[in-house]
């Protein structure tokens, strides 16, 4: 699709240089503005910043009729058309909370002969409950005025995806109404799964596949233990690499972001926070500060995101697990747009991993920006993908050996070689050898232990029972008279803990999660899920970890 000449070429070329100002196209632009103009359904996966809003706006100017763009957001939307108007390319967008005048008024300029739109932007809900709206897109197609169906933020259809919308979900009537009418899917983010489920919802048709590497050579990855000492923590790795530099702090609750911030600003830096709970204009206003760069740091949750297109964000911390690998890669993705090296640090504790599981069997997870709130309704099927999605997260974190880049990659099915990140990331830069190590004799016993307090218990305290402890509780229940007590006396406690996690992290055992007290906390009770096990305690299975030599 690049070499090729087609009737369009000198067009195109000179349209971008002129309107857009762009001296060149990036990688895949020209591809796929190829494909999509010879007529091809298209699913494109392009990083956040790759410039996938040129492949339609250039193809739209340059070609007669209207072209359909559905995007999650208005204040993306508006966002766009105020760029688009600048350029002098006639676009307007339809909303639901707009004036019934306005939108009669735009109605009744599609409707007209002259028709003076090259692009009409809508949100999903829009073409899910309005039927004004699909009469009149019928009336375009009948008058061969309908040029291309766009959607923005494809993945979201999805839910399998971490951003899953309900009403993306009824776009498959596009397809079905005007068949022979191009669509174009974009997405930053989508597992092969994901991508499969797209294009099924969508209807699309022998569709194109444009996909570059999501690898981002400039931002370099580390996840580091969180402690009580964690704030301190933070404040010292700003001020040693990044002192007076811009950048965010994903945290888990509107709560937290209020209180990371507060501590950030008792440390000197020039921080404020972003969350749902604000209302839009106190939002704006700290966009528009950050912006400006009257404050370096934002602590938010992952509302914060979408459309924020600051070049130098030197920095993103999470302060809290994440809730996904694509949620995760996408939320570092803010990071060194410049190109620039750039921080990605992950703070990770596994309380917070099941406080964050709390949050998802509850529904009470913040969703990012473009997730309308009053309409999702967290079904069996989505909460069971997000504990998934979760766990996946976990094992990342857990993870001390594998290079991180390729951990994140192999998520998006792309093959990376740990050669390739000369020494990026945490786990590249550590020069200690690694062995691997048999457990399988840790975890059959820490299997049987669950199963011997008959499965009433959390992980920490069958850690307890299973070094031997004597404290109280144990003697209580009378634990220490079990077989299996202190039958792992003489193994570290990091190993331990790790092989426990490891059987969290594959389903051997299983997690019940409690709110255990007055105060809201929350607590894990660990079972076994005899499926999994069954293999293992019938010595069928062996279980093998890596470790530091020195372990
Ligand atoms: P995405 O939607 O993929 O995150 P955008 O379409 O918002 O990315 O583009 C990101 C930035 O890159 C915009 O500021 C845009 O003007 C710029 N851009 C896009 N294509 C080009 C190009 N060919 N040359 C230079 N800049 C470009
Ligand atoms: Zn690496």
């Amino acid at each position: 699709w690049s070499k090729k000449d087609f009737s369009w070429t000198k067009k195109l070329e000179a349209n971008n240089k002129k309107v857009f100002g762009n001296h060149s196209f990036r990688p895949n632009q020209r591809e796929v503005i190829n494909a999509t103009m010879s007529g091809n359904d298209i699913f494109v996966l392009m990083p956040t910043g790759g410039g996938k809003s040129l492949t339609y706006q250039l193809p739209a100017l340059i070609c007669p009729g209207v072209t359909l763009v559905i995007s999650p957001l208005v204040s993306l939307i508006q966002d766009q058309i105020m760029h688009l108007l600048q350029a002098n390319i006639p676009a307007a967008y339809l909303s639901s909370n707009m004036e019934w005048t306005t939108q009669q008024e735009i109605l009744r300029d599609l409707c007209s002969s002259h028709c003076s739109y090259k692009l009409l932007y809508v949100t999903p809900e829009k073409v899910a409950k309005s039927d004004v709206l699909l009469r009149q897109l019928e009336n375009l197609y009948a008058r061969e005025l309908l040029q291309r169906i766009v959607i923005d933020e494809a993945h979201c259809v999805s839910q399998w995806g971490h951003d899953f919308r309900p009403d993306y979900q009824s776009l498959g009537i596009l397809k079905q109404k005007f068949p022979n009418i191009p669509l174009l899917a974009l997405t930053a983010t989508a597992t092969a799964s994901v991508k499969e489920d797209v294009v099924q919802a969508l209807g699309l048709v022998d569709c194109i596949i444009f996909k570059q590497s999501f690898n981002r050579p400039n931002l370099r990855f580390s996840v580091i233990p969180k402690t009580k000492k964690c704030m301190e923590d933070i404040d010292k790795f700003i001020k040693d690499n990044h002192y007076d530099e811009c950048g965010i702090v994903y945290c888990l609750s509107r709560n937290d972001c209020e209180k990371v911030a507060k501590k950030l600003q008792e440390f000197g830096h020039k921080a404020t926070f972003y969350h749902g709970n604000m209302d839009p204009d106190e939002r704006a206003s700290v966009q528009k500060m950050w912006s400006k760069d009257e404050v370096n740091i934002i602590c938010a949750t992952v509302a914060f995101g979408m459309g924020i297109n600051k070049p130098d964000v030197r920095f993103v911390i999470h302060h809290s697990i994440p809730k996904s690998i694509e949620g995760y890669h996408q939320e570092c993705g803010r990071a060194g747009r410049d190109g620039h090296y750039s921080s990605c640090v992950l703070y990770y504790s596994y309380s917070d991993y099941i406080r964050v599981k709390h949050m998802i069997s509850h529904g009470s997870v913040e969703q990012s920006s473009y997730a309308s709130r009053s309409t999702t309704s967290i079904s069996g099927r989505v909460m069971e993908t997000n504990t998934e999605n979760l766990l996946r997260m976990v094992s990342y974190c857990e993870n001390d050996v594998d290079c991180r880049r390729f951990l994140q990659l192999v998520h998006f099915g792309e093959k990376f070689d740990s050669f390739s990140c000369k020494k990026t990331c945490d786990n590249c830069l550590k020069t200690h050898t690694l062995v691997d190590k048999d457990v399988t004799q840790i975890a059959k016993h820490l299997v049987e232990l669950v199963k011997s307090v008959r499965q009433e218990f959390s992980g920490t305290y069958i850690l307890e029972v299973y070094r031997g402890s004597m404290n109280q509780i144990v003697k209580k229940n009378l634990h220490d008279n079990l077989k299996l007590h202190g039958a792992g006396k003489n193994v570290a406690k990091g190993e331990a803990s790790r092989v426990l996690r490891h059987l969290v992290i594959e389903e051997i055992l299983l997690e019940d999660i409690k709110k255990s007290d007055l105060y809201g906390s929350v607590s894990s009770i660990l079972k076994v899920n005899e499926n999994k096990a069954y293999d293992l305690l019938e010595g069928r299975q062996t279980i093998m970890l890596r470790f530091p030599s020195d372990v």
